[in-house]
């Protein structure tokens, strides 16, 4: 939505902002599902029984195809290629790619117009506003096409894990559909066209959670997309009071943040049906999915994903590394070996769901999710610290070596003692030398777009 209609947007009555809403809804879906989406979404569908062979084919020609127009047509490659001395020709597999440095999001971001394809029609360009790891905003180009492609490789995970696209949803997101200062229900809006009915992640709370509840039993989605700590806080409640959620859902997705095993086991327990987490970024280079044995599988036709030591060689499979890739879908703005700023670890394993796709065994939190200790240690992956205490939500708060803040909100049981156990299990990883400020807080704000970000520094 651009600013004038969110002005306009806001000031309007709950049912004229459903009508606004659903317009937009129905713009949206112009864009998505129009043109050849049809086509590439049977095409998407039927690559799920191609063989690891004929897949790496295709990737091999996709990534030729990539390569071929970006050095003819956007100025950043085209520069880049002429001075290394580098041709098209010369990028003919997966392997080549390395003959091409690796792309950090500063170019990206301070000059995202030598990206674009300059053939493409500046009337057709699609602007996508994104916060990027760092929170720093980055502004990426597309057109209708590439978002037509996104979708139908999106829908195709869906429909892998069972779940009809075309369908009634609820979504919780990081849109700001119900202005902050409203403190009455409905803290939801319906999108008419989409069949979508978007929630607030902004104003879930203890007091609300109730009315949320009420609304999901009544309408009843056929899948809810969500970010996990949204769901998660609902999920939590409804267990502890005893309400039975069970069946009134048919699927569950989440994404935008990590998922922890923890808010999992939870929501998959509240409502009773598997949650399949997605990955994926505003850039449109990367792809990964759940399937229904849990495994996140690399969606190759979508892009090239390569972990990468941080000397820039290849790691070897089961070790971990930064994840670096080079999109096929957005072809009005190629990023090759783009650093989406995010590690995992490659498994070489075959999937017992029978899939072909390549599996990522860990997906790990942003690389700049870390804590840095006086002693220049980078401590990340904070979170499995407050697994089993009583703590709702948590956030690391770090402006130098010397301290960090610790935001909590407290469940419960929360008592005195937690405190002291929950200082020791974080001594563990970040040594005695750092002064630890515990800050009880009633709720953690969310950053732009709506997550929630576990790590917040300034420390470099
Ligand atoms: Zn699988």
């Amino acid at each position: 939505m651009d600013t004038l209609y969110e002005r306009v947007y806001g000031q309007c009555p709950v049912w004229a902002q459903n009508i606004l809403l659903s317009l937009y809804g129905y713009r949206i879906n112009r864009i998505r599902y129009g043109g050849s989406y049809s086509a590439y979404y049977e095409e998407y569908v039927k690559r799920l029984k191609f063989t690891k062979n004929q897949l790496s084919e295709l990737q091999n020609k996709q990534l030729q195809e990539v390569i071929k127009q970006a050095v003819e047509f956007v100025p950043y490659y085209r520069n880049q290629f002429e001075k290394s001395g580098l041709s098209a020709s010369d990028i003919y597999d997966v392997s080549d790619l390395k003959k091409i440095p690796v792309l950090d999001k500063g170019p990206v971001r301070e000059n995202p117009n030598q990206f674009v394809n300059e053939c493409i029609k500046k009337s057709n360009l699609i602007k996508i506003h994104t916060t990027g790891t760092t929170g720093t905003p980055l502004n990426i180009y597309c057109d209708a096409g590439s978002r037509q492609r996104n979708f139908a490789y999106y829908n195709r995970f869906l429909w892998q894990n069972g779940i009809k696209h075309k369908r009634k949803r609820a979504t919780f997101g990081g849109r700001i559909i119900i202005p902050s200062e409203q403190s009455v229900p409905p803290y939801w809006r319906y999108s008419y066209f989409q069949k979508n009915m978007l929630l607030s992640s902004y104003h879930i709370s203890d007091a609300t959670i109730p009315i949320y509840i009420d609304q999901l039993i009544k309408y009843k989605p056929a899948f809810i997309d969500t970010y996990p700590s949204s769901l998660y806080n609902i999920a939590k409640y409804a267990n502890l009071h005893g309400i039975d959620l069970n069946g009134i859902t048919g699927g569950i997705t989440t994404s935008a943040e990590t998922l922890y095993r923890e808010q999992r086991q939870v929501i998959e327990s509240a409502f009773g049906v598997p949650v399949y987490d997605q990955y994926g970024a505003a850039e449109m280079c990367v792809f990964l999915g759940q399937c229904k044995e849990g495994s996140y599988h690399i969606h190759s036709d979508y892009g090239v994903v390569e972990l990468l030591r941080e000397d820039g060689s290849t790691a070897d499979i089961g070790e971990e590394a930064e994840i670096v890739c080079t999109g096929f879908v957005n072809r009005v703005m190629p990023l090759i070996r783009y650093r989406i700023g995010d590690r995992g670890v490659l498994s070489n394993r075959l999937c017992k769901c029978g899939s072909v796709f390549p599996v990522m065994d860990k997906l790990l939190g942003r690389v700049d999710d870390v804590i840095i200790t006086p002693d220049g240690r980078k401590v990340g992956r904070l979170s499995p610290v407050l697994k089993g205490f009583p703590v709702k939500e948590v956030q690391y708060v770090q402006n130098n070596r010397n301290n960090v803040d610790v935001l909590i909100v407290k469940d419960l049981q929360y008592a005195e003692s937690t405190e002291i156990l929950l200082v020791t299990e974080l001594r563990k990883r970040l040594g005695n030398k750092i002064t630890i400020n515990i800050e009880y807080v009633p709720a953690i704000s969310r950053g732009e777009g709506g997550k929630l970000k576990s790590v917040i520094s300034s420390v470099r």
